[in-house]
């Protein structure tokens, strides 16, 4: 069954809420301040999203003022498909929750179903009860984005499993039920982190010159998956894309100037699939089995 992909890339908006002269909540027994374990949630999605060819802002990349109402007017501005503000809890309790947009009506459809995938993923993945989908009329985050949003409180920092939640295997556990609610809620299948090593056989210059090269691949439903940067690397070519032609082009790395490249690859709007944005180097990487036109056999391993 084939998907139909989205023509411009899924863009998500993460509030990493507090930060610099306001830390949130804190432990002080524990070290722990709710704006450095919210800021750690965050980047970590927006690692494991742009993995998957997501766009990602966030409101901030370090540890410094970042006021509400700043938060909200950078997200508006940033127009996103979907936008989550990431809290830790406190005053006595224990779980996730997460607070979903009424209002108005056109993002309440997807701001609750974006709610339950959250909390059904957190149950499923960290194997914790939680303490549900609930909405709210007095959160700002919630009444001033204009795309639709949510709002999630991560854990009780004051809890009586703070220690536990705070490790870094369970806000890594965390961010991960997160973005995969994110992608299921898009129709955007998970792609499992398996990187293998790719060994090929490759023929150039009009067939007279063959070489054996190896490539970093992942493997999705039974094909490889290459960088393309990485792949013409392992034969000596730099990636070079066209604009004006959209065509990608592969030159002797003295031909082409690390600017240009650099261009090419951020230009992730001129991309319609996976596919083609794997072939500009942006994501995943080309299906070996559609990559004909690139002159190579598979490499086959000789048996001693
Ligand atoms: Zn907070």
């Amino acid at each position: 069954m084939s998907r139909n992909y989205r023509k411009e890339p899924l863009r998500i908006f993460i509030a990493a809420g507090h930060g610099g002269p306001d830390p949130g909540a804190v432990n002080a027994a524990l070290g722990l301040t709710e704006a450095a374990c919210n800021l750690s949630i965050a980047m970590l999605m927006q690692q494991e999203l742009r993995r998957h060819g997501v766009q990602v802002k966030l409101s901030r990349y370090q540890d410094e003022e970042d006021r509400l109402k700043e938060q909200i007017a950078e997200c508006n501005a940033y127009k996103p498909d979907f936008a989550v503000a990431i809290h830790t809890n406190a005053g006595g309790g224990t779980g996730f929750e997460v607070y979903y947009q009424m209002e108005p009506w056109a993002n309440s459809k997807i701001s609750l179903q974006m709610a339950n995938l959250f909390d059904s993923n957190v149950c499923r993945y960290l194997t914790v009860h939680t303490r549900g989908v609930k909405t709210s009329r007095n959160l700002g985050w919630l009444n001033q984005v204009t795309a639709p949003c949510i709002l999630v409180e991560n854990f009780f920092i004051d809890g009586p499993r703070a220690a536990w939640y705070s490790a870094p295997e369970q806000l890594e556990k965390l961010s991960k039920a997160y973005v995969r609610a994110i992608l299921e809620c898009y129709g955007i299948p998970y792609q499992p982190d398996t990187t293998v090593t790719l060994r090929y056989r490759m023929v150039t210059d009009e067939l007279t010159t063959a070489k054996n090269c190896a490539c970093p691949a992942v493997q999705i439903n039974g094909n490889y998956y290459v960088h393309l940067r990485q792949f013409s690397r392992s034969f000596g070519m730099a990636v070079y894309y066209d604009e004006k032609t959209k065509q990608i082009l592969l030159y002797p790395p003295e031909y082409y100037t690390e600017s240009e490249f650099q261009s090419g690859l951020l230009k992730i709007s001129d991309f319609e699939d996976p596919a083609s944005r794997a072939l500009a180097g942006i994501g995943t990487g080309i299906s070996i089995d559609e990559a004909d036109s690139w002159h190579f056999d598979e490499y086959e391993e000789e048996t001693p």
